[in-house]
Formats: C-alpha cells, sequence, structure tokens
C-alpha cells in the first residue's frame, strides 16, 4: 500500500503525524509526544494505520516504541488503528474512558452503528478489531501520565462531543490536545465547526467542556482535525459561538426544512471555500454533525416534556 508521511514538531518533542484520512492531507491526525517515553494521542482510522507507522518512521521510531496509545474518544477516525498498531507492539498500553472500554473490546456493534450514521463518508472511517481487555485501562478525570523527559499528560474528562470524551493537557508546553471537544479547525482560516454527531452530542456539556478548557490558559490547541493554533482564547470563544449558533440554526428549521440534508447545506455554507475533493469529504461530515444536532434537540424537546 502507498503511504505518504507527514510530520510536523508543533512543539518541542510534540509532533503532528497526518493520517491521510480520505486519502487527503490536513483532515485527520494523531500526535506524538516524546519523553523517556513515547505516546501516541489518538491512532486515525484503521485504513490509515500504514500512514501512521510511515509517520513514526519519518521520526526514527516504530509502532513497538510507543508505551502508551491515549484515546480522546472511541470513534472510529480516532481509535480504529488502536488495534493495528498493537500488533507491532506487545508492549503499550491503551487508555480510554471506562465507558468506552467494551467497544474496543468487541467492536462488531460500535462499527455497525458508526457506518450506519456515517453514510457516505463511511469508507474512510475503515473498522476496529478488538482489543484484550487487558491492554486497556480506563481513564480517570485527572489522572497523570508521567513520559519522564519533563513530559507529561494530564487527563481532562471534556463530554458534549461525546459522553467520555478526554483532553489532554501538557503542563510543560501549556499545549492542549483537545481531541474533538472544540471541534473541526481549518487552521488556513482559523475557522472551527463543531463536531456534533448523534447519539452523543451535547450543547451544555459542549459549553462546559469548552469553558473548562479556556480555564487553562492553555499556549496552544492542538487539534486532530486539524492543525493547531497559538490563540487559544480566541479560538475556543469561536468554538463557543459556532456550537451554539449551528444548534440556532437548527432550531428555526421550518417542520419541512428539519433534515440533516437541508441542515447540513445551510452548515456548508458557513465554511470558507474548501478544494473539491475536501468540500465532497466534509460536506459529508457536515451531514453526520446535522442528523446529531437534530437528534439533541428532538431527546431534549422529549426530555423537556
Ligand atoms: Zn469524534
Amino acid at each position: 500500500m502507498a503511504t505518504e508521511s507527514s510530520v510536523t514538531e508543533v512543539a518541542p518533542e510534540i509532533f503532528l503525524i497526518d493520517c491521510y484520512f480520505a486519502g487527503l492531507p490536513g483532515q485527520c491526525g494523531v500526535f506524538l509526544i516524546r519523553g523517556e517515553t513515547v505516546a501516541l494521542v489518538d491512532t486515525g482510522p484503521s485504513v490509515n494505520a500504514q500512514d501512521v507507522v510511515a509517520g513514526l518512521n519519518h521520526l526514527g521510531l516504530a509502532a513497538s516504541d510507543i508505551s502508551h496509545i491515549l484515546l480522546t474518544h472511541f470513534h472510529l477516525d480516532h481509535a480504529g488503528a488502536a488495534s493495528f498498531l498493537l500488533d507491532h507492539n506487545p508492549e503499550a498500553t491503551v487508555l480510554v474512558d471506562a465507558g468506552s472500554i467494551g467497544f474496543l473490546v468487541d467492536p462488531e456493534r460500535l462499527v455497525r452503528s458508526a457506518h450506519k450514521s456515517l453514510g457516505e463518508v463511511a469508507p474512510h472511517y475503515g473498522t476496529m478489531l478488538p482489543i484484550p481487555g487487558e491492554r486497556i485501562v480506563a481513564l480517570k478525570d485527572g489522572f497523570e501520565l508521567e513520559l519522564g523527559g519533563g513530559k507529561s499528560l494530564t487527563a481532562l474528562h471534556t463530554p458534549g462531543h461525546s459522553r467520555g470524551h478526554f483532553a489532554f493537557y501538557e503542563p510543560g508546553s501549556g499545549v492542549l490536545l483537545c481531541g474533538d471537544a472544540l471541534g473541526h479547525f481549518i487552521q488556513e482560516a482559523s475557522y472551527i465547526f463543531p463536531a456534533t454527531p448523534a447519539p452523543e452530542f451535547d450543547l451544555d456539556a459542549s459549553l462546559a467542556s469548552a469553558a473548562r478548557l479556556a480555564a487553562l490558559r492553555p499556549e496552544i490547541l492542538l487539534f486532530p482535525h486539524f492543525g493547531f493554533s497559538r490563540d487559544a482564547q480566541a479560538v475556543i470563544r469561536h468554538f463557543t459561538e459556532q456550537v451554539k449558533r449551528f444548534v440556532d440554526m437548527a432550531a428555526h428549521l421550518e417542520e419541512v426544512e428539519r433534515n440533516p440534508q437541508h441542515l447540513s447545506e445551510l452548515l456548508f455554507r458557513d465554511l470558507p471555500s474548501l478544494g473539491e475533493d475536501e468540500a465532497k469529504l466534509q460536506g459529508g461530515i457536515l451531514t453526520v454533525n446535522a442528523a446529531g444536532i437534530l437528534h439533541y434537540l428532538r431527546q431534549s424537546a422529549r426530555e423537556g416534556l
């Protein structure tokens, strides 16, 4: 399989490895933190495992050099390649929220339901193979992973995008690895669109998580989708406005317009202009996000009764 490698050092010994999601650069990445031991935050989807390995090789590393794989959450584009990377690594441990361990041990149902909700973009997300339970450790809020060499990672429970979502903070460099808690970042345009998939997207939890992350006063935000920003407070404020605005747009649709296709077209108009391939991919992702917002609104309405 042809693989590409693109690695950016976003802070000293903290690297962004491009997964070439959907064959495109700049869509989905994983982060490698190198202390005396090496940690990988997220893995990318199964179909891009070799691109991650190519990135590791570019840094003079192999999959067997990773001691910990930390997952921000269980979605296939973040956790799908975990089992593939573990195959090359008898020692590494996977860290994920307790509620997702069952999915990782027995992912069949998860993969099936993910593919159903992903629709036309599903093939890019690949699959997930089982990970033995004894190789998985449950994350707790405030958990600290010491990597040596002045590097450590603190786990921060940041629900909203998904219930068991964790962000990771590297205090020595002020780096915040936000996972999907602050949405997708289009670095060239400094633009955020919130990632709001069904069935777990929750507006209030998203806003509370964003406030918690802002209070850390991070120096730099790292986004798996995709890139980084040194203007953390402005970007978090932008996320907060965007997620409220997107939900508001959905809430004000006429009954007949209240469908993912129509809403995703509205959301798409908000995006900066994109290349043709990227526009097609983001259109598919926005349809998933639109369905998630509508699901959230229906559920909130039911709970409000
Ligand atoms: Zn996700």
